[in-house]
């Protein structure tokens, strides 16, 4: 599996990522300029994070051949359509769209010659996941954990610093090579020290019990 990071500057979109596989892979598409520029015909499913605008605002409207299915966790799938998307802290409407697969945690998608397995990751929103990829030692990590010892906000809608924890806490039980942000740098250097960081500062942010 190769990885292209298709995204553009503007801050209030998040990175999308093109997967070359057998079977070609969309994760999280929040610009419609990017949207534009991919052959998203030639994808067998544009993968989403999670529900926030800046991660799914290009598939409002989106045409999309009957080949590409748009896949999401059922408890942000449920939330479509509803401020859950944060869409007014862009000063934008909620974005519509469906979701043909809906993903269940330990759900594996199948790219031919590679497979993504969905991590449940709530905390950031209900249902935000990870992807890892098992061969290269990839993480998808949408807006759960960014580099450098980073986590996701758990102030908006549905959001819990607790469940940020326990994902987090999974997450630091994988053997991550690369790691592939919702926003900021892919980064390669020291994973899983970075995600360990991650781990201390959500529970710094909780508190003590
Ligand atoms: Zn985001
Ligand atoms: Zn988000």
């Amino acid at each position: 599996m190769e990885v292209r990071v298709d995204t553009f500057s503007r801050s209030y979109e998040s990175n999308t990522f093109w997967l070359s596989a057998r079977k070609n892979a969309v994760v999280d598409l929040g610009s419609v300029m990017t949207a534009k520029q991919l052959p998203l015909d030639e994808a067998c499913c544009i993968i989403l994070t999670h529900l926030h605008y800046d991660h799914t605002a290009a598939l409002d409207g989106l045409k999309l051949s009957g080949k590409t299915v748009v896949m999401m966790h059922e408890a942000d799938a449920k939330a479509i359509g509803t401020s859950a998307s944060a869409a007014h802290f862009f000063g934008a409407r909620a974005p519509k769209f469906r979701v043909d697969t809906v993903l269940t945690d330990g759900a594996e998608i199948d790219l031919g010659d590679s497979t993504l397995r969905v991590i449940h990751t709530p905390g950031h929103t209900p249902g935000s996941i990870c992807l890892y990829e098992v061969q290269s030692k990839s993480l998808f990590s949408g807006d759960t954990v960014f580099p450098y010892g980073s986590i996701g906000r758990t102030d908006l809608p549905g959001g819990s610093s607790r469940d940020l924890i326990r994902s987090i806490s999974r997450l630091v039980t994988l053997d991550v090579s690369v790691l592939y942000p919702g926003h900021g740098e892919v980064t390669a250097n020291n994973v899983n020290e970075q995600i360990k960081q991650s781990l201390k500062l959500a529970k710094a942010a909780e508190g003590p019990e």
